[in-house]
């Protein structure tokens, strides 16, 4: 079954997915970019072809050849329906490449069948993987927020942009307070879900563009974009009441935070490590003042 009309092939040409047609006989008779992509054949190895003639080899996650039996193609062409199947399938460099097919059989305006269309996509790419572990390397797991280096790597950046820029930014430093004392009294695994708690109180309560790490321990960043003092002062202020009024259930019972604050706004000449500290001290400021507010400087 030949594809005739153009703008449908060009269309298909421009798909990220492997698309193929086959006949009635399942001979391959149209193969495209993303096909030759995702297989390394190109077109020209495989039009005419059958599909069985050692191109794809589909087997299924038990390692069965589904060109000797199962074959979804064939499943698609004997009972006129769509099939979908994870399978691997066999790249021309040799290696198995897991991939979701489709396939959809066609049929002529009198209903007989003309052949078949699979689209199949790769099921983990490998730039997905690469993405996956970049993001691990700066994934806090426990709290789901960025780790230390994301907030090294982020500060960084956005000092080299408000010195390019101009645009400013501040920083709050958070403290849980007694937070020794909740671990000691009620375990372990509910001071983590106090953590959990408050980096969800931090993520959910700021603008998306925001950016919250967790710093230490129970001590975490939150990086605000573009603000002036009074707003900085405001968001500080709302932070430290929201977490002051979250709560853990444990056995029934609630259990509350709270957190002592530095807050700060970078200013020229600022390092890294400067801003940090600045916004260290402040918060270390609001722990001598009895805990549970903030300090701007
Ligand atoms: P302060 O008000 O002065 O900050 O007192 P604090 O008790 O919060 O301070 P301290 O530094 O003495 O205690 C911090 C505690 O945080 C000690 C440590 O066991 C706990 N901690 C650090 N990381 C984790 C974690 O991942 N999970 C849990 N549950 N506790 C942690
Ligand atoms: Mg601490
Ligand atoms: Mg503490």
């Amino acid at each position: 079954m030949p594809i005739s009309d153009g703008s449908l092939k060009d269309l298909l040409e421009t798909v990220e997915d492997g698309v193929y047609f086959v006949d009635a006989g399942r001979k391959i008779t149209y193969w495209n970019r993303g096909a030759e992509i995702i297989t390394g054949f190109t077109s020209d190895e495989v039009l005419g072809k059958p599909c069985s003639a050692n191109i794809l080899i589909h087997i299924d996650d038990s390692g069965k050849h589904l060109c000797l039996g199962g074959c979804p193609l064939h499943k698609s062409l004997e009972e006129d329906c769509a099939v979908t199947a994870d399978v691997y399938l066999h790249h021309k460099e040799g290696h198995r490449v897991p991939v979701s097919v489709k396939i959809i059989s066609i049929k002529n305006s009198e209903g007989k069948p003309l052949g078949a269309v699979e689209i199949f996509k790769e099921r983990m790419l490998l730039t997905d993987k690469i993405e996956d572990l970049k993001r691990m390397a700066y994934f806090d797991i426990l709290t789901e927020v960025g780790n230390r280096r994301h907030a090294e790597q982020t500060l960084a950046s956005r000092i080299e942009e408000r010195i390019r820029y101009g645009v400013d930014f501040g920083l709050l430093f958070l403290d849980i307070d007694n937070f020794k004392h909740i671990n000691d009294t009620f375990g372990h695994a509910t001071g983590d879900r106090v953590l959990k708690m408050i980096a969800k109180t931090l993520s959910k309560n700021t603008r998306p563009f925001d950016i919250i790490s967790r710093w230490g321990g129970e001590e975490f960043l939150v990086l605000l974009e573009n603000i002036d003092t009074a707003n900085l002062a405001r968001i500080a202020e709302k932070i430290r009441m929201l977490v002051c009024a979250s709560m853990v259930l444990v056995d029934n019972k609630a259990i509350s935070v709270t957190v002592s604050m530095g807050a700060t706004l970078a200013k020229d000449k600022d390092t890294t490590t400067e801003l940090i500290d600045r916004a260290d001290k402040l918060m270390y400021n609001s722990k001598q003042s009895g805990k549970n507010c903030v300090t701007i400087g």
